[in-house]
């Protein structure tokens, strides 16, 4: 009998994260470009960043096979003058983004290799300007081996976007306090002994 889920969180009913969400107004808009394998993955920080935020659009992309529809939203994306949030060498800091008039974030919650992927397929994303955070926060997402440490969940990366370009230092923390919730919640079903043997990120 398959197990009930909440149609929201879409999380299993006993580890339903509604109760923990709280709704919060961004000023800048937040788009997400999730891949389709993020979309299975049991914790999606992204959705929970959807479910929190007023100005939040998550588009679940399948790079090998993006449907019509999908390219419709994103060329209307497109039209709207948008900055990706990437990390890199070549991004610029949030600092000089605050400066300018609001527009569109877009944000790619995949793993890097099919990040690379879905660029590829979209080629103006990769021409888009790109901005970041300057990499001194280290990740509380503590679930998934990260190939550093100093990468952020797609929910980090949002949460101190805003808060950078927006300058409201804790307006956005609540999302993290629900991803440490989940987090908390995922780790305690798997057992502490299969979390340390798997998931624990080296110190
Ligand atoms: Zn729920």
């Amino acid at each position: 009998m398959p197990r009930s889920i909440c149609s929201n969180c879409l999380r299993p009913l006993p580890v339903c994260y509604c109760p923990h969400l709280s709704q919060l107004r961004n000023e800048w808009p937040v788009y997400i470009i999730q891949d389709l394998r993020e979309f299975a993955h049991a914790i999606g920080t992204a959705r929970i960043a959807a479910l929190s935020l007023s100005n939040c659009h998550l588009l679940v992309v399948d790079p090998d096979n993006i449907s019509a529809t999908c390219m419709t939203v994103l060329e209307e994306l497109r039209a709207s003058s948008p900055v990706l949030i990437y990390p890199g060498e070549q991004s610029k800091s949030l600092s000089v983004l605050a400066e300018l008039p609001k527009r569109p974030l877009i944000f790619i919650d995949a793993s890097w290799r099919r990040s690379r992927k879905i660029m590829h397929r979209l080629p103006w994303l990769a021409q888009l300007s790109r901005y970041s955070l300057a990499p001194i926060i280290p990740s509380r997402y503590r679930i998934r081996q990260q190939p550093d440490t100093q990468a952020l969940s797609t929910l980090e990366a949002i949460a101190y976007t805003l808060a950078a370009i927006e300058r409201k230092d804790n307006a956005y923390h609540s999302l993290i306090s629900t991803m440490d919730w989940v987090i908390d919640q995922q780790i305690h079903c798997m057992g502490d002994a299969v979390y340390h043997a798997n998931y624990q990120i080296k110190e």
